[in-house]
């Protein structure tokens, strides 16, 4: 294919990271084994820190940002997919270290897509992405600690954000009593309706913890880190587990011992990156299982152009935009 296509690229000048859409063609992608005609990416938080520059995530520029992509096969190369098939691609370092989905079309290695979970189409998978994927394998962690419904309500920090917000589906789809912790109070509403039974507002948590409080979780999914982590991890009960992904409080964690010699809580750090295969598509099967429509639909904030990308990302690390935001490579 020789004709030329748009895509995001970030350059590095006098050690600011600058980004423009820039016409590209094929060649210019660095060479991987599947060519991908992208229909979807969206904009996670370590988009928005790279894009923006804030945040160090990219190892190598120019490069193409996007950790996630979903679209067509246009050349399958060596991996068992056929040319049409249609794909959904998230983290192994794409956006970061390799090029990655905010371009038109991309090159991606033969074992790093999935072909699309059934009941999910491209744009649907893109409107869950790393975030919604996240979500999963954190519920996975608290289902496989044998976490019952019964054993006491579940705490979903950020829960106003991407990630938050399908763990508060999921676990609701599955049965436990979901608290959800928000700095926005403009929020509680939309928390309610996707599955939230309790709002707690950030300050509860966010703040100087004791080594032990009062048992309050039979499990945690956090994606804040820092004093809400530790609180969090201070109040739950006996042989609960922590599922910890996220650092968008800050990247500290002050705790103690005691709640996991004196309780046994388990803190579960969880990658998505370079999630085996497997556990991928037990993810993507649970994200098709239990997400709904109209949960989709509550979840997307909106759909952007890749022009739009950009000022977006602003938004985003301002804590400005619920649930998720998908970016339509096709306007
Ligand atoms: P979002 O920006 O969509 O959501 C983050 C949410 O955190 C916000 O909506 C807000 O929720 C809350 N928040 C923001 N700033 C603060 C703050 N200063 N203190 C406390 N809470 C805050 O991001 P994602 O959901 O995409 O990602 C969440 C985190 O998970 C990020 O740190 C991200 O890097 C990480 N992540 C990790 C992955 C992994 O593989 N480990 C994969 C994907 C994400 P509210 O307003 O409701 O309080």
């Amino acid at each position: 294919m020789s004709e030329t296509f748009k895509g995001l690229v970030l350059r590095q000048e006098e050690g600011k990271t600058t980004s423009a859409i820039e016409e590209l063609t094929l060649d210019a992608i660095p060479a991987k084994d599947v060519v991908v005609k992208v229909h979807y990416s969206t904009l996670n938080y370590k988009d928005a820190l790279a894009i923006t520059g804030k945040g160090k995530v990219i190892r190598e520029f120019p490069i193409v940002p996007g950790i996630d992509l979903a679209g067509e096969v246009i050349d399958p190369g060596s991996s068992d997919l056929s040319a049409g098939d249609l794909v959904v691609s998230t983290g192994w370092g794409m956006g970061e270290q390799h090029w990655g989905g905010l371009a038109q079309y991309a090159k991606i290695n033969a074992d790093w897509p999935l072909s699309l979970p059934e009941g999910i189409d491209t744009r649907t998978s893109m409107v869950l992405g790393t975030g919604g994927f996240t979500a999963a394998l954190c519920v996975i962690a608290i289902v496989d600690r044998d976490i019952k419904p019964d054993d006491g309500p579940v705490l979903v920090t950020g829960a106003g954000g991407g990630v938050g917000g399908v763990a508060v589906m999921l676990l609701s789809a599955l049965g436990y009593e979901v608290h959800a912790l928000s700095g926005r109070e403009g929020l509680n509403d939309y928390l309610k309706q996707i599955g939230a039974s309790e709002i707690i507002a950030r300050e509860e948590l966010s703040r100087e913890s004791k080594p032990l409080e009062r048992e309050t979780w039979a499990a945690v999914v956090d994606t804040v880190g820092a004093e809400v982590l530790a609180t969090a991890i201070a109040q739950t009960k006996s042989e609960g587990v922590v599922s910890a992904c996220g650092n968008a409080g800050g990247i500290g964690l002050k705790s103690t011992v005691f709640p996991f010699i004196l309780r046994g809580v388990t803190l579960r750090g969880i990658n998505s990156v370079t999630a085996p295969r497997e556990l991928r598509e037990r993810a993507w099967a649970m994200l098709s299982e239990h997400i709904t429509e109209e949960q989709l639909s509550l979840l997307t904030d909106r759909e952007i152009s890749l022009n739009e990308v950009a000022e977006t990302c602003e938004e985003l690390l301002e804590g400005k935009i619920r649930g998720r935001v998908i970016v339509n490579l096709e306007a």
